[in-house]
């Protein structure tokens, strides 16, 4: 379903209470007798979760989008239907197979949902494991930082909504773009300090960017523990505006990486998080650059050597377990990758990267498990979309919370072993703006429709649903 964007579709909507799982088997029902061909479609349809995914709680929505691939799905017999001991599935023509002559789950997964990302040794291991939650662009034009300013809650008012969600991973990312300079205006000149108050001199918007100091505050009480200031609006205050940035990083006890300060060569482009004994690394880059020159050599490109080099040195430091590339890339507004991207994220998974969340497209784009010439394995999301923004169009405005497993091993080595994500949509109620789960509001269905033309049905999450995070491991 990658790149096929439903909006066409019509959604059916299913009754509230209805069990997704119970309507997909009533639809084989009605279907079988019409032809595989139909039965096969409906069963594809992407509301269609086996009964070991489906949530407690029905959907509020369910958007179906015809499936192509669906033919020749097959939908798991409820427990009661199959003997005692016995593993069985029925067919879409309702013949029953034995599924040890059936593929693997995480294959029959995929076959029914081309986007589902599975990863080897997912449904075993007992090694520590942590879950990273990774959220997209903090790109706050005009009118949310008005509102920030003015509500008690200040930024956290703009997703407060979701704040729960980003709170229970162990470790939240997401992608800071624009720097948090007090007292800089659009030149980097220093001028006094409005405070809580959007005045257009130093606290501004598109094209230049510059947000309060206390957003930073504001993202570790939501449950943020790194962000990413390597972007192509990192010098919208200039070379002081990248110190000043860090400083009230520093001072909130937020990690960062990407950048440094003037006159600190020395210092690392990464920055480790500790989290239940897994020391992740975080490297942040970015592409492009709105402001330059980067006189200062304060903010780390993709292009440089020293990305690729940092990861190989990552990968030896027996200290971190994970190292996880957030590369700031790619076209805006462009719904598939751009070669060097597909390009880069190899080169950085056979380096020694474990996953790569990308951004700067402000819409989402495809994900995609990667399998490095030594065997294992990494995951790509070439773009995580806005997260909070007022950027009118729909896909600018639908993205995703992405919950994404690491385990280590029993051999010492730590991997990611599922991923899931919660379709996430920022509405505007007249000048203000609420960044909420689709499933959690009911809609709308365009955006979840959107949402899960690119990243499949299958690897989707509820906000009500426990962190299983390899949803096959339950067949
Ligand atoms: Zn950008």
């Amino acid at each position: 379903m990658r790149g096929s964007i439903a909006s066409a579709e019509a959604p059916l909507r299913a009754p509230r209470g209805a069990d997704p799982a119970v309507l997909c088997r009533a639809l084989v029902l009605v279907c079988a007798p019409r032809g595989a061909l139909v039965a096969g479609l409906m069963v594809g349809v992407v509301g269609c979760h086996p009964p070991a995914s489906a949530p407690v709680d029905a959907p509020k929505d369910m958007s179906l989008v015809a499936a192509g691939e669906g033919a020749g799905a097959v939908e798991r017999a409820p427990a009661a239907e199959a003997g005692e001991g016995e593993v069985a599935v029925s067919d879409v023509s309702g013949d029953m197979v034995n599924l040890d002559a059936a593929p693997r789950a995480d294959e029959r997964w995929r076959a029914r949902d081309p986007a589902y990302v599975a990863f080897e040794g997912a449904c075993e291991g007992e090694g520590a494991s942590i879950v990273v939650a990774a959220v997209g662009d903090l790109l706050l034009h005009h009118e949310l930082q008005i509102q920030a300013f003015a509500a008690p809650e200040r930024h956290r008012a703009l997703w407060a909504g979701v704040e729960d969600l980003l709170m229970r991973a162990d470790l939240t990312y997401g992608n800071l773009e624009g720097p948090m300079a007090a007292g800089l205006d659009r030149e980097g000149r220093e001028v006094d300090d409005p405070g809580l108050v959007f005045d257009r001199v130093v606290y501004t918007a598109y094209p230049r960017f510059n947000f309060h100091a206390s957003l930073a505050e504001d993202l570790v009480r939501s449950g943020f523990d790194v962000v990413s200031t390597a972007n192509n609006h990192a010098l919208d205050r200039g070379a002081l505006g990248v110190d000043r940035t860090i400083a009230a990083l520093r001072a909130a006890k937020l990690a960062y990486t990407g950048t440094r300060a003037r006159g600190d060569a020395a210092a690392r482009w990464y920055t480790i998080t500790r989290s239940k004994g897994i020391g992740v690394a975080w490297l942040a880059c970015t592409e492009l650059m709105n402001v330059r020159p980067d006189a200062e050599g304060q903010v780390l490109r993709c292009g440089d050597e020293a990305v690729e080099a940092t990861i190989r040195a990552l990968k030896e430091d027996r200290s971190v377990d994970a190292v996880i590339v957030t590369p700031h890339w790619g076209k805006e507004y462009a719904p598939e990758p751009r070669a060097s991207q597909v390009t880069l994220a190899r080169r950085w998974a056979e380096a020694g990267a474990t996953a790569i969340f990308g951004s700067h497209p402000h819409v989402n784009q495809r994900w995609e498990r990667l399998v490095t010439s030594g065997g294992r394995e990494a995951l790509v999301i070439y773009s995580l979309g806005n997260f909070a923004s007022h950027q009118p169009e729909l896909p600018r405005r639908s993205s995703a919370l992405f919950y994404v497993g690491l385990r280590r091993g029993a051999d010492g080595q730590t991997r990611v072993f599922g991923a899931r994500y919660v379709p996430l949509h920022v509405r505007q109620e007249g000048d203000r703006f609420f960044v909420e789960a689709v499933d959690r509001v009911g809609g709308p269905a365009e955006s979840r429709a959107h949402t899960t033309g690119i990243f499949g049905e299958a690897n989707l999450i509820r906000p009500e649903e426990a962190l299983r995070l390899a949803p096959h491991c339950g067949d």
